[in-house]
């Protein structure tokens, strides 16, 4: 498995050790996840609308402070119709945080447009808009269409801020530089659903959010996602879009093209269970980064990741950089001596602007995602991570980089 794709699998228990080991984050199924699955079997509600359906629309969108939400097969396919309605056409450019998964920045390519990637502030690692604001002053001008990227005369039409690893990005001066320029916002909230950036959960502040509920994410629904917004218009869109544009009921008729986007109801019924126990689901995370953060915050050449003063992160993964210079062998020397452990640990992602899925594109100076993406590593973060395993993971970090 490469990086990228093991980081965001399921992990199994033994798939990748002993079978005793320590995987990197597993759902749990605490609640009501089986009562309603069961419902939804019960009642013939098994497809791609049903009371489940409406349900986790409604509750998840009022948890992140949107009045709308339109649930999607995944989060991918929620950044794919987000871009749509974000009015991205063929030929256009979006900002995009280059230190994160790589679905938003394959939903650019889906709509035919392409990304411009932009460092991470060296932090909280979430996209830096002081780079952002450079590349629009500096890279771009305003033309009659719009504003223009000089070097390549694309039209620059939106930001998709990333907020990774359950740590908000730092919205205030993003959202500033959109109405300054003209943007649209589409927010990438798939691995901070729970985080709030100042006084409010993200996903609902620039206009149009994304959520994932992928096997692995704070909230699952086994996979699945959501389109989230406070504009009646975009909804009735996105509703449509998602399901094949379908603009007469009983005939055959469609104006555009579709896309068959919707969550099923057997998934929506999981995670309208799980949406029951987000707080405490946030509150397992915090506590699991906190014991973490105690632990290792006297380590020479170790970073773990930090909050800032005006978020509440829902440590999603919780992740720390290893200094290689400090440490000899750096990050991949301590993921395999975990492995040895029955530990299994991730490394961050290979910066966006470095994929070959995505060679020739432009970028800011993204020094910053090397340094991080190079020396992060995740580890085992569960909800249902025992104080005893996770001490078990602390002691065998902490005698590995104290040899
Ligand atoms: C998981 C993830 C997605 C995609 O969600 P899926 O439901 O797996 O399609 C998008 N963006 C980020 C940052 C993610 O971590």
């Amino acid at each position: 498995m490469s990086d990228i794709e093991s980081a965001h699998t399921l992990s199994e228990p033994g798939a990748l050790g002993p079978a005793d080991s320590i995987p990197l984050c597993v759902p749990a199924l605490r609640g009501n996840e089986r009562a309603y699955v069961d419902e939804a079997l019960q009642t013939n509600w098994i497809s791609s609308v049903g009371p489940f359906v409406d349900r986790f629309e409604r509750e998840a969108a009022a948890h992140v402070g949107a009045t709308h939400g339109v649930a999607t097969t995944s989060g991918t396919a929620a950044l794919h119709v987000g871009l749509l309605l974000a009015r991205v056409e063929p030929g256009d450019a979006v900002l995009v945080s280059t230190l994160a998964f790589v679905a938003p920045a394959n939903a650019v390519r889906y709509v035919g447009a392409h990304p411009i990637f932009v460092d991470a502030e060296p932090d909280y690692w979430q996209l830096d808009a002081d780079k952002l604001a450079h590349f629009l002053a500096h890279e771009c001008r305003l033309g009659s269409g719009g504003l223009i990227d000089r070097t390549t005369g694309r039209r620059v039409r939106a930001i998709l801020p990333v907020h990774i690893l359950g740590h908000p990005v730092d919205l205030d001066p993003v959202l500033e530089l959109a109405a300054r320029y003209g943007l649209a916002v589409v927010e990438d909230a798939a691995e901070s659903f729970g985080a709030r950036y100042r006084s409010s959960e993200v996903g609902a502040y620039g206009g149009l959010g994304c959520l994932s509920f992928n096997g692995n994410k704070l909230v699952t629904a086994g996979g699945g996602g959501m389109i989230v917004t406070n504009d009646e218009s975009l909804a009735r869109r996105a509703r449509y879009l998602t399901t094949q544009a379908k603009d007469d009921p009983i005939g055959y008729v469609h104006r555009e093209i579709g896309f068959n986007y919707r969550l099923s109801n057997v998934q929506a019924a999981i995670g309208c269970a799980q949406l029951e126990q987000v707080d405490s689901l946030v509150a397992a995370k915090r506590r699991v980064a906190a014991r973490y953060a105690d632990a290792f915050a006297p380590i020479r050449g170790l970073e773990f990741m930090r909050e800032a003063s005006w978020a509440t992160s829902a440590c999603w993964l919780s992740t720390l950089l290893v200094d290689p210079d400090v440490h000899e062998g750096g990050r991949e020397r301590l993921r395999l001596a975990l492995l040895l452990n029955g530990i299994q640990s991730r490394p961050l992602w290979q910066p966006l602007h470095l994929s070959p899925a995505h060679a020739g594109a432009r970028a800011t100076d993204c020094r910053e995602a090397e340094r991080i993406g190079g020396r992060g590593l995740s580890l085992p973060s569960s909800v249902s991570l025992s104080s005893c395993d996770q001490q078990h993971v602390i002691d065998a970090v902490l005698k590995e980089l104290e040899r």
